[in-house]
C-alpha cells in the first residue's frame, strides 16, 4: 500500500491518496470534490483511493 498527499492546484484542497498496489481498480478519473478539477487519471492498473483531509479556503476561492 502506498499513502501520499494531493493538493488540489486550484482550490488547494487536501486529499489523502491511498494506492494498492496488490490488486486491479476501476480506470477512470479522480476529480476535486470542492470544484471538480481532474486531479488524476487512473488507468486501473492499481486501486486508487483518495479521502478529503483539507478543506480549501472559500475566501480565497473563486466561483
Ligand atoms: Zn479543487
Amino acid at each position: 500500500m502506498r499513502k501520499s498527499d494531493v493538493t488540489c492546484p486550484k482550490c488547494q484542497a487536501g486529499y489523502r491518496r491511498i494506492e494498492l498496489t496488490s490488486k486491479g481498480g476501476a480506470a477512470g478519473e479522480f476529480r476535486c470534490l470542492v470544484c471538480g478539477e481532474i486531479l488524476e487519471r487512473m488507468d486501473g492498473s492499481t486501486d486508487v483511493a483518495f479521502r478529503l483531509t483539507v478543506q480549501p479556503n472559500t475566501n480565497s476561492y473563486a466561483f
